[in-house]
């Protein structure tokens, strides 16, 4: 199992959490999008990791707090993603729920985060409430390559808990983008309709997890039970 986007930070009993999760070869990317969650999951990563399987991380900024981003922070964020070498960008995006959406403001902080992914060779964690288009074309004025070349380093936009049209996958695809599954993604005709479009080795699955009142190992079940019903989900979408 690979859970492609989850907030350990914000679950209760992190430590504990985990330990089940690796024991029961629950995989996973550790998402911290609030400044306060990036120290939270260094450590967690510290504590994990082996040798053999390291703690999969993603360090940026959500735009639920893009109003709230100085240069400062910016800087912090840049220190984290050089610190942890193999860590992702993002969750960045725009979300039309949120302050910035119209002025501008998420865009500017989505576009830096962007670069960042750019110039220090990572994956972008990408999330979207609102316009794909727009997100699309923000990916291309930050550097994105519409001819995008596989290599080893080359740094990919993922669409976490996918919400978009057949149009946007095809569009999306020549950027070497991946497609991260959530059961939210099936709740859309437009969405289940696209979603067999996608190569399958382009296509995650993630529980997006933040919140809970479970204990840890009622948890990590049921953690189990929700990603392997977005795999059922997709499963169908293909017949
Ligand atoms: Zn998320």
């Amino acid at each position: 199992m690979f859970d492609f986007h989850i907030h350990l930070a914000r679950l209760p009993h992190p430590k504990r959490l985990i330990r089940l999760l690796l024991d029961r070869n629950y995989d996973f990317v550790a998402v911290a999008c609030e400044p306060w969650e990036w120290n939270d999951v260094s450590l967690l990563k510290k504590e994990f990791s082996t040798g053999l399987k390291p703690i999969k991380t993603a360090y940026g900024l959500h735009p639920k707090v893009a109003k709230d981003v100085t240069k400062e922070v910016l800087f912090e964020l840049r220190e984290y993603l050089k610190n942890d070498k193999r860590a992702m960008v993002g969750e960045a995006g725009i979300d039309k729920r949120y302050p910035g959406y119209d002025d501008g403001s998420q865009d500017q902080i989505f576009l830096a985060q962007a670069g960042l992914a750019l110039e220090l060779k990572r994956d972008l964690q990408v999330h979207c409430v609102g316009d794909y288009m727009r997100v699309l074309r923000l990916l291309k004025e930050a550097g994105f390559s519409q001819d995008f070349k596989q290599t080893q380093d080359s740094p990919r936009p993922i669409f976490h808990r996918f919400g978009g049209d057949l149009n946007f996958v095809k569009k999306a695809l020549p950027l070497g983008a991946l497609f991260s599954l959530h059961e939210d993604s099936f709740r859309k005709k437009s969405t289940t309709a696209a979603i067999p479009h996608i190569p399958q080795e382009r296509v995650f699955f993630e529980t997006d997890a933040d919140e809970s009142f479970l204990e840890p190992e009622e948890l990590a079940e049921s953690l189990e039970n929700r990603l392997e019903s977005v795999r059922a989900a997709y499963a169908k979408s293909l017949e």
